[in-house]
């Protein structure tokens, strides 16, 4: 209401309905009609219409006015004072009253026409400053507004308006159409992928979405697909690159590879494949992988269980683990042995593939059947061996025991009556190397009789053996320093060749030992406990052992030391090693000569029994 005159009008509207009433007034007090009404209503009327254009202040100020107007009449005419007072008050009420309500009413007409212009400007430069290219367009996909993106992108400046041919891809005009069709129709179209080109005709591919603004226009976003599309076309290239790598190193395997996607169909089979099978491996790529597999599983010699297998493990998409077959020779294909596994691809990508690999071990298997007859023709030779050794000894044994008794009936019985003193001397000496000789095949027989039954092992207190070995050998033992560890530990064994071996290297220790107070001390390495054997050891303060002989001693009748000097056969140590091998142990020496010898040997503790076993 204020707003609608300016402020010149304002103050002539004033004066002349201010003057009027005036003059009203001192022309009726001249003729004398003075009521104090008359003034009230004279200069009420025109404060009430001059306060209808002004703002809160205005009209205080009016009212203000309008009362210093009516102070000459109320006051020195009607000498009515508190009249006058009425009158002011009348006039504040009434200018103040007037006065708000226009100020409240100016006010919300401001916030409104702000919020217009704020409402517009804002409008327009999200249109304008959007990253998409918006079109305003019709039925016919003629742009009738664009935003500066659009401008930016397609070009074309100073057009207004852009005709559907001049922006869109000429291979995809009919594609837009029936879009715009059915924009206008159901209201909302989206995820379109189409070209636009611009003005300097470059192709710009963009994702589309629009929706119906009324019956004739539409609004549509455009997002240019260009960076996109170069992202992911740097991608294609990097990924053909690696794959090209890739199947370069897949070709120099040597073993053979076939791979195929979640399609189940085959991607790749490398070089080796086509060596192995005997075929063109570019025929088994693309094709689905049983149609694949139809084409090379005659080869195997296994065929239809490979097939069998195959099939299961396609459908379950399980693995097959290490499965030798045979590939039959032919024409262009050499025998062989191959090593097939069949894996499925877990990474979320190839999800579904398998990976087929066949590995060639026709050589390891052609050395471990080599080797497989090795070990057998030995272990049975060995056998003849001692079967050999066991019959011959047993045979000797009895023609020897004739020659020893009759040796001895002639030194007995016919020593003064047949025999001079050379003759003696001859039949001495022939009854004593038949005792040796009788020593010697004992010794012989024992050693071939150590094959021990590893079922038959048993848990051996090797502190108790001991107790028994020093109650056997008291009569040597005396006049011996022997220290036994007090926490010998129990292992798994034969108890009665345990005991033996101790026996044996006890014996020894004594027997080769120039020392006053001959010295030994029988303990087991603590440390040694792991990977199932226990390490024991007989350590003495005798002659000692050169070096150059600390291996040979444990041969069969191997003797360092004259006989006459030392009694024995040399079988002794050999019988050791015998039952520390039996027992999947080894034995050796440390020594110095003049000083003492070291006898160490290893037995299988109590809890290795799988681990001899498996070993055996
Ligand atoms: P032998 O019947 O001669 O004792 P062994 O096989 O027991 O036969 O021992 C072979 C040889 O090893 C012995 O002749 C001896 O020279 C040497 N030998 C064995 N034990 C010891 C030892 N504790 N100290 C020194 N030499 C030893």
């Amino acid at each position: 209401m204020t707003s609608r005159l300016n402020k010149t009008e304002k103050i002539v509207i004033s004066i002349v309905t201010y003057g009027m009433a005036v003059l009203t007034v001192i022309l009726l007090f001249i003729s004398g009609f003075r009521p104090a009404g008359l003034v009230f209503l004279a200069l009420g009327l025109p404060l009430v219409l001059v306060a209808t254009t002004l703002k809160l202040t205005g009209c205080i100020i009016l009212a203000l006015g309008t009362s210093a107007v009516a102070l000459p009449f109320l006051v020195f005419e009607l000498h009515a004072p508190d009249l006058f007072l009425a009158f002011v008050a009348m006039s504040l009420a009434i200018g103040g009253g007037i006065g708000l309500i226009n100020q409240r009413h100016e006010e919300r007409k401001e916030r409104w026409r702000r919020a217009k212009t704020l409402d517009d400007r804002f409008d327009d430069q999200i249109f304008e400053s959007a990253l998409d290219i918006i079109h305003f367009v019709d039925k016919e996909g003629t742009v009738l507004k664009r935003n500066e993106s659009s401008r930016s992108v397609l070009s074309y400046p100073t057009k207004r308006t852009l005709q559907l041919s001049e922006y869109i891809h000429p291979d995809d005009i009919d594609q837009i159409k029936g879009e715009l069709l059915r924009l206008f129709e159901r209201g909302e179209v989206r995820d379109i992928k189409l070209r636009f080109i611009s003005q300097d005709k470059k192709i710009i591919p963009v994702e589309l979405r629009a929706t119906r603004v009324n019956e004739r226009v539409g609004v549509m976003h455009a997002r240019d697909l260009r960076r996109q599309v170069e992202l992911e076309r740097q991608l294609m290239e990097t990924e053909a690159r690696y794959r090209y790598l890739i199947e370069e190193a897949v070709d120099t395997l040597d073993s053979g590879i076939i791979i195929s996607d979640k399609k189940q169909q085959v991607v790749w089979a490398n070089k080796t494949i086509g060596e192995f099978f005997g075929i063109d491996r570019d025929r088994l790529i693309g094709i689905e992988i049983h149609r694949a597999f139809d084409r090379y599983v005659n080869v195997f010699e296994d065929s239809q269980e490979l097939r069998a297998r195959v099939e299961e493990a396609i459908t379950t998409r399980a693995r097959i683990d290490p499965y030798t077959c045979h590939v039959r020779p032919s024409m262009g294909r050499e025998e062989r042995v191959l090593e097939y596994r069949s894996i499925p691809i877990e990474t979320e990508r190839y999800k579904g593939g398998r990976i087929e690999h066949y590995i060639d071990i026709t050589k390891i298997k052609q050395l471990e059947e080599g080797l497989l007859e090795k070990t057998h023709n030995l272990e049975k030779s060995n056998e003849k061996l001692e079967q050999f050794s066991h019959v011959v000894s047993h045979d000797l044994k009895e023609p020897l025991r004739t020659v020893e008794a009759f040796s001895g009936y002639l030194l007995e019985d016919y020593r003064d009556k047949v025999l001079d003193e050379e003759g003696i001397d001859m039949v001495t000496r022939m009854h004593r190397a038949s005792g040796r000789m009788r020593e010697l095949i004992d010794d012989l027989l024992n050693l071939s009789s150590i094959r021990m039954d590893r079922a038959s092992f048993e848990r051996v207190n090797v502190q108790k053996v001991l107790e028994e070995v020093k109650d056997d050998l008291e009569m040597r033992l005396r006049g011996v320093n022997l220290q036994i560890d007090e926490d010998m530990p129990t292992v798994r064994g034969s108890r009665i060749r345990i005991a033996e071996l101790f026996s044996n290297l006890i014996t020894n220790a004594i027997k080769y030992n120039d020392k006053a107070l001959p010295t030994l001390h029988i303990g087991w390495l603590r440390e040694s406990k792991n990977k199932g054997m226990c390490t024991f050891y007989v350590k003495d303060n005798g002659i000692g052992i050169e070096g150059r002989y600390q291996e040979r001693i444990f041969a069969i009748f191997e003797k360092l030391n004259p006989r006459e000097d030392y009694e024995g056969t040399g079988a002794g140590l050999a019988i050791c090693k015998r039952i520390v091998e039996e027992h999947k142990g080894e034995i050796w020496v440390e020594s110095e000569v003049g000083k003492g010898s070291t006898f160490y040997f290893t037995i299988p503790t109590v809890d290795a029994r799988r681990e001899v076993e498996t070993n055996a």
